[in-house]
């Protein structure tokens, strides 16, 4: 973006963003390239797009106009210097992880697929040490000299724990490694990772960003910081652009072209028109979030709720201080005696459904469903009780919300 763009709010600067390049016959909206091919009237432009020596598209699996358009407005949104869009938040971090790192360190608290991914790259020769991120000595003591990578997410799914943002970020930066935060349970508009030192910036665009449950999508953010020269893996061939931009081509071909988790141009359409209204989207589900969170902290047949929100969080302070807000998820657990299964059966208004970032309310009991897999040791660490149910709550009307969590408790 330019000067002038930079200095607008979040909301003004995404709605324009497209049309900072001129679009065909003034469309509001980045129009849907289809098309996988490109064709070159000069065979020398084709091989300079090939080598990285000019811009421009030539086969659909490394990017289309429409997808470049949502990498712009998320490369805004995150202050970066670059960003890759990938079909799905999975194909984004897989993508940065499989094109980059030697051992990472990485928090226990993670998306269970995440953690699934991790165990399979540990198969494949990727040692992983996952530690216990809020704290972060603890990331500090798991470093070796074969690390290069840390991963944390900036609030983690589902238990809400934050990450020691910061520090870990001072660390990475004074010991040359690769910082990457899962910013999608926050989004941009409520933090931004490049302001503790993070390397990249990876969204579940599918999830907040997109907001409306229509549209699978991920992307990394370059945000500029990271020393590529000094950087031991870049291939030489991804060096001609400049050394800002070096991890992200390796990101782009290695990660994207290769593995080619490509994002469809009608995909990022549906997440660029949902992008338009985050701060609005996300601002109310806050506000409900917080109320749910209050009412269900004094509610009788509640044992527990999980929200940065609440004062009793344990890193209530640190969310105040790093994020906007505290976002839209919670967790919580049922007093003893009452049936998970048999409370979520009796909501009304909230649906039962394994997404997050839904306008909708949605409802999960977790360790039997996406945290189910990896079995009761790897809950256990993660602090996942067989009682826990996740909550992402959406816009309703606030009373509609708790007068459903009412009913349902009665
Ligand atoms: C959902 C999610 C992902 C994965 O995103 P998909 O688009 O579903 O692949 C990654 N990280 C977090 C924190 C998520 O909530």
């Amino acid at each position: 973006m330019n000067d002038t763009s930079s200095k607008r709010g979040f909301t003004t600067a995404i709605l324009h963003s497209d049309r900072e390049s001129a679009i065909e016959h003034g469309a509001l909206h980045k129009p849907l390239h289809t098309s996988v091919a490109y064709g070159y009237r000069d065979a020398r432009d084709l091989a300079a797009v090939f080598q990285g020596r000019q811009t421009g598209y030539a086969y659909g699996r490394q990017g289309n106009p429409t997808t470049a358009a949502l990498e712009a407005k998320v490369n805004a949104m995150e202050g970066g210097v670059g960003t890759v869009c990938f079909s799905t938040g999975m194909a984004a971090i897989a993508a940065a992880m499989l094109s980059l790192s030697d051992h990472i360190v990485s928090s226990h608290f993670l998306f269970g697929n995440t953690n699934s991914l991790f165990g399979t790259l540990s198969e494949h020769g990727t040692p992983i040490t996952f530690v216990d991120a809020t704290d972060g000595g603890a990331v500090e003591r798991a470093l070796t000299p074969q690390t290069r990578l840390v991963f944390v997410e900036s609030i983690a799914n589902p238990r809400t724990q934050i990450a020691d943002l910061a520090r870990i970020g001072a660390l990475c930066k004074a010991k040359g490694l690769i910082y990457v935060v899962d910013n999608t349970m926050t989004s941009p508009w409520l933090f931004v990772p490049k302001r503790v030192g993070a390397t990249f910036a990876v969204n579940a665009l599918t999830k907040y960003i997109g907001g409306h449950g229509n549209a699978l999508a991920g992307s990394i953010t370059d945000t500029g910081l990271f020393d590529w020269t000094r950087y031991p893996n870049i291939l030489d061939h991804y060096k001609s652009a400049k050394p800002s931009l070096w991890g992200l081509t390796q990101i782009r071909k290695k990660g994207l072209r290769d593995f080619g988790g490509t994002l469809a141009a009608t995909d990022a359409h549906h997440v660029a028109v949902g992008a338009e209204t985050l701060a609005l989207r996300l601002g109310k589900q806050c506000e409900n979030a917080q109320a749910l969170a209050d009412f269900l902290a004094v509610h009788r047949s509640v044992r527990a709720v999980y929200y940065p929100g609440l004062s009793a969080h344990p890193q209530h302070a640190l969310a105040r201080e790093l994020f906007r807000g505290f976002g839209a998820l919670l967790s919580f657990e049922l007093a003893e005696g009452i049936d998970t299964f048999e409370f979520l059966n009796k909501l009304r208004v909230v649906v039962l459904s394994s997404n997050l970032g839904d306008n909708r309310t949605l409802a999960i009991p977790v360790a039997h469903t996406i945290f189910w897999e990896m079995g009761a040791k790897r809950r256990a660490e993660m602090g996942i009780a067989d009682s826990l149910i996740r909550i992402s709550v959406g816009i309703e009307d606030r009373d509609d919300l708790l007068g459903d969590f009412a009913q349902a408790l009665a």
